[in-house]
């Protein structure tokens, strides 16, 4: 069974092996503070945790706070897009979801800010046999694990549990949950490679494992793009979605959000006008009513995933003190109440054995 047990195995515990040695600039924030290195919505939502649990802490960013992935992303929380079968990361997906309504609750009320969120359901489509056949031989592995869809007619599935959120709201809200628990941030600051026992928790997206190259899984850049469509009076009742093509509307401004595309290009911030029109494209397949619609924004933003295997990597790195919370693909909005569940769980109960040996 998944659960905080499952992260708090005694071979994770270990005493660090580093003496104190803190790089330069990281002298004046002083030891014994937390140092979060990233503001996304994964630095951010374990720097609330951990600050409610007491733990000072900083987080420094090498921008503003939450201007990369978490700023780009749709916001689609969606196990059943992605989780067919039973692993980590699908267990963890159901997990996020099911404590996303009570986080984004305690957030608003720990921030006074309003968050876009709804639980707005998704409906899944299949254009071809192929794909219908995906659709349907899915589902016994995901009412395995919990995910529910109904069959909404001919390739048609629809998943009554899928939620969406503005995780630019989620992020804001965040800052100011994480100020008022007396965390301090340190924005244009990157953090350097990190070379002593400091306690770091290392959370810097698609950056992270250039922070410690030799002991981390080798993380990259997958780019994505969107495009928005506002003012057009459209009203969409649900998330909808056909393979990795997907419409969203924001439920606040009824902006209409579709993507996505999964390139390999490092870390190029330029918009392709190409993928654009062809998220234009496949968007109006979906929704025949974009066609004529012109896009008032595009952007794109860089999915932190791993060179090889799948993430997230949460862990304390051995010897060291040295925490990650990276990797989460096309998924850390998603994952994110759950990761800063499970780092906080894990770091107090490193620290309590530490302070009783
Ligand atoms: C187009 C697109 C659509 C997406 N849609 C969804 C979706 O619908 N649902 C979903 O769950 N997920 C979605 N995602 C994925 C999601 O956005 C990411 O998984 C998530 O935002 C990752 O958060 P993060 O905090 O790890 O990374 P980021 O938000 O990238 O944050 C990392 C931070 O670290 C900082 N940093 C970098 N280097 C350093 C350094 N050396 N020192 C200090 N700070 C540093 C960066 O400036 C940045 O602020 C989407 C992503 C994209 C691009």
């Amino acid at each position: 069974m998944y659960g905080q047990d499952e992260w708090l195995s005694p071979a994770r515990v270990q005493k660090p092996a580093y003496s104190p040695c803190l790089p330069g600039f990281l002298f004046s924030v002083g030891y014994g503070i937390m140092i979060v290195a990233g503001g996304g919505i994964i630095g951010l939502s374990c720097a609330w945790r951990l600050a409610q649990r007491g733990v000072p802490v900083t987080v420094f960013d090498a921008r503003e706070i939450g201007a990369e992935a978490s700023w780009a992303g749709a916001g689609m929380l969606s196990p059943g897009g992605e989780a067919e079968s039973d692993s980590p990361f699908s267990r963890m997906a159901v997990a996020s979801l099911a404590q996303y309504g009570d986080f984004v609750e305690e957030l608003q009320n720990a921030s006074g800010i309003a968050i876009d969120f709804s639980r707005c359901g998704a409906m899944e489509f299949a254009f071809t046999d192929e794909e219908a056949l995906a659709l349907d031989r899915r589902v016994a592995g995901q009412t395995a694990l919990g995910i529910c869809s109904e069959a909404a007619g001919p390739r048609r599935r629809f998943y009554p549990d899928d939620a969406l959120v503005d995780p630019r709201d989620v992020v804001s809200a965040l800052r100011v949950a994480c100020a008022r628990e007396g965390v301090t941030f340190r924005e244009h600051e990157p953090v350097g490679e990190i070379a002593g026992d400091e306690e770091v928790l290392i959370a810097a997206g698609a950056w992270s494992s250039a922070l410690l190259p030799a002991k981390l899984p080798h993380s990259v850049p997958v780019r994505g793009h969107l495009i928005a469509f506002d003012g057009s009076g459209l009203r969409l009742h649900h998330m909808l979605r056909q393979s990795h093509t997907y419409i969203v509307q924001r439920a606040r401004t009824g902006r209409i959000i579709a993507g996505s595309s999964t390139e390999h290009v490092g870390f190029d911030r330029r918009i392709d006008d190409a993928i654009t029109r062809d998220i234009h494209s496949r968007a109006a397949r979906l929704l025949p009513a974009l066609a004529d619609l012109t896009p008032s924004e595009r952007w794109n933003g860089f999915r932190p995933a791993l060179a090889e295997g799948t993430g997230p990597v949460l862990e304390r790195v051995e010897g060291t003190n040295i925490w990650t919370a990276y990797g989460h693909y096309r998924n850390g909005i998603l994952l994110a109440p759950e990761t800063a569940r499970i780092i906080t769980a894990m770091f107090m109960h490193d620290r309590e054995i530490m302070e009783k040996s």
